[in-house]
């Protein structure tokens, strides 16, 4: 029986490191993000910087709710260039036009991340207007989470983890042994200027969701080039070279999260209608 339930759990163990909805930014670069965006928001939000602890501590709840949840692993990706008119530059933004074209299981199977991360922002907006601390809290360290996520070049992409051109386990090296390792660096990269409203939320979450797609072929060239460079993909060197060449956009990528994230933060709160602070204590 024993052997069974190690058999089993390595399985699980497996399958959970095989998909792309196992990874998040690593738990650090989730934190630093979010613990960043409060310095984005303007200063009509200023007694929102003391949500910076609580948004940090909680920034990688979502991925510890996978564990429960069953419904929570497809929320955390999408592979959009499974999808001809993401493709061909037209893609289907609207959650229902998709399924009706490719069926729900499709489009779950895809990773659902932009809806996820809209309705947490809308979650949030209702949060402000009852001006329920609680559920405002936990709805914006999701809404974190969620668009960190969106920035992470390798949950746009459906060769998320290297496996369809001979670079598998690509995805925990670049984002959490690479990043963790240079989280100094990344920490004093940030550039904060106040944000402003965001028009069209999904269409927003789209475009940040494709900008971080286009940028996946460097980082596979940047693992490519420093494996060839250095026979290895766990050296010292390896990591040395991965971070070189991939350094310009890791931080273009962290910075872009914490200023979208607030820009979304900031819409919510504007919509909720600008609750204050010390009111929801
Ligand atoms: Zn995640």
């Amino acid at each position: 029986m024993k052997k069974n339930v190690l058999i089993v759990s390595i399985i699980v163990t497996c399958f959970f490191f095989l998909t792309s909805s196992a990874f998040p930014w690593g738990d650090k670069g989730h934190k630093l993000i979010s613990k960043k965006a409060v310095l984005y928001l303007p200063s009509t939000m200023k007694s929102y910087k003391k949500w910076a602890d609580y948004l940090e501590e909680h920034a990688p709840d979502p991925d510890i709710r996978k564990k429960d949840d069953k419904t929570e692993a497809p929320k955390h990706y999408i592979d959009i260039d499974f999808y001809k008119e993401f493709l061909s530059g037209n893609m289907i933004e609207n959650e229902d036009s998709l399924i009706a074209e490719y069926g729900e299981k499709e489009v779950i199977k895809q990773g659902i991340l932009p809806w996820a991360t809209l309705q947490t922002y809308q979650n949030l907006i209702l949060a402000f207007k009852d001006k329920d601390k609680a559920k405002a809290l936990r709805y914006a360290a999701d809404l974190g989470h969620y668009v960190a996520d969106g920035h992470q070049p390798m949950h746009t992409v459906m060769n998320y983890n290297g496996q369809l051109t001979d670079q598998k386990g690509v995805h925990a090296r670049y984002e959490i042994h690479m990043v963790d390792d240079h989280l100094a660096a990344l920490d004093s990269s940030f550039d904060p200027q106040p944000v402003k409203l965001v028009k069209n939320p999904l269409e927003y979450i789209f475009n940040y969701i494709s900008d971080a797609n286009s940028v996946c072929n460097i980082l596979m060239d940047a693992d490519n080039f420093a494996f060839k460079q250095t026979n290895s993909r766990r050296s010292n060197a390896y990591y040395n070279l991965l971070w070189f060449r991939t350094k310009y956009i890791t931080e273009i990528q962290f910075n872009k999260s914490a200023e979208d994230f607030a820009a979304l933060l900031y819409t919510a709160w504007v919509k909720g209608g600008k609750p204050a602070f010390n009111k929801m204590m």
